[in-house]
């Protein structure tokens, strides 16, 4: 009998397919010691949370391939995992219009101030509309830092919306003609709104930094619903407070979950969300039954 480990809590459809071939060992909340009673007789991963270095991967000798559930690479140990010949899968363009989409919707809600129009009408049966003047996308340019799956799926949106898209990618090859590509520098100079749709990898951590993030224009907004440690939450946050950004929406952070400061709450242009992008019915399901299937499909089940 195979033996599967899964990290976290993962749609129903994908757990059966599983438990179909496989003695199946789901670790809802993966802490280092949960995984090492488990890894030794582990054929396959799914991995959805937590954290996998070397030195856990190593409890594996077993170990032929990990589906990951969703596409970030960030939590695995990309080195050691090639060393040992362990096939990696991800559940690619499961998540982009998730993603997308919540992108779209933290640009709207700070544009049109949804978070403090709800805030004033509930706590204070607030009628000044003049007070919540709100401003469109049309016309607002969107710099994306990153133009695969999901910032291409971004563009989209927000060209239909009306934005003029720029965009900072060294390495995507799909740009179409009507998308200029620009350095970063002067995507932060120029964009009314920037959001980030690149990995965390080498090349881009602290990319949005102390040095880099003070080049954005006065009133600007910043998205983030890539990946923690890209962007430097804490300087993104004072730049908010002391009224150099007109707003953040950040979905994903260096640590999390992390301490945010009760301070804040009063910031109605600062949105926090539990990394949650890619959490529709429909995206769990579908990256579920495709990381479910290349185990399957590995194991010729
Ligand atoms: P992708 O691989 O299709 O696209 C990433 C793009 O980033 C590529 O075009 C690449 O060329 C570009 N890139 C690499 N280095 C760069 C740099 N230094 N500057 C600018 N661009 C650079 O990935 P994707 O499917 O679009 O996902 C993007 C990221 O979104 C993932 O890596 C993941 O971390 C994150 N994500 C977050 C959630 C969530 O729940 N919040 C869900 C899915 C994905």
């Amino acid at each position: 009998m195979l033996n599967v480990i899964v990290t976290g809590k993962i749609a129903e459809d994908g757990l059966k397919m599983l438990e179909d071939i496989a003695l199946v060992t789901v670790i809802e909340n993966p802490t280092s010691s949960e995984l090492v009673k488990a890894l030794p007789t582990a054929d396959a991963i799914l991995h959805k949370i937590g954290k996998l270095p070397a030195h856990l991967l190593e409890q594996a000798p077993k170990l032929k391939i990990i589906a990951r559930h969703g596409v970030g690479l960030d939590d695995l140990d990309l080195d050691y995992i090639k060393s040992k010949g362990i096939k990696l899968t991800t559940t690619d363009n499961a998540n982009s219009n998730a993603v997308a989409e919540l992108t779209i919707g933290l640009i709207i809600s700070l544009n049109r101030r949804i978070v403090e129009a709800r805030k004033k009408l509930m706590t204070a049966g607030f009628w000044q509309r003049e007070d919540l003047m709100g401003r469109e996308l049309a016309g607002q340019t969107l710099g994306l830092i990153g133009f695969g799956r999901i910032g291409s799926r971004v563009a989209e949106f927000a060209e239909v919306l009306r934005m003029k898209v720029i965009v900072h990618d060294p390495f995507s090859t799909n740009l179409p003609p009507s998308i200029p590509r620009v350095a970063i520098d002067e995507l932060l100079a120029v964009s009314d709104v920037v959001s980030v749709h690149c990995p965390l990898i080498d090349n881009t951590r602290g990319m949005l930094n102390s040095t880099t993030l003070p080049l954005m224009r006065k009133g600007a907004l910043l998205i983030n619903t890539a990946r923690g440690g890209i962007v430097d939450e804490a300087q993104v946050i004072r730049m908010v407070v002391n009224g150099q950004l007109a707003g953040a929406a950040l979905d994903v952070f260096s640590v999390e979950p992390p301490s945010i400061s009760p301070n804040l709450e009063e910031h109605n242009n600062l949105i926090f969300t539990p990394h949650i992008a890619a959490m529709t019915l429909q995206t769990q399901n579908k990256m579920a039954t495709m990381a479910a299937m290349e185990i399957k499909n590995y194991f010729g089940r």
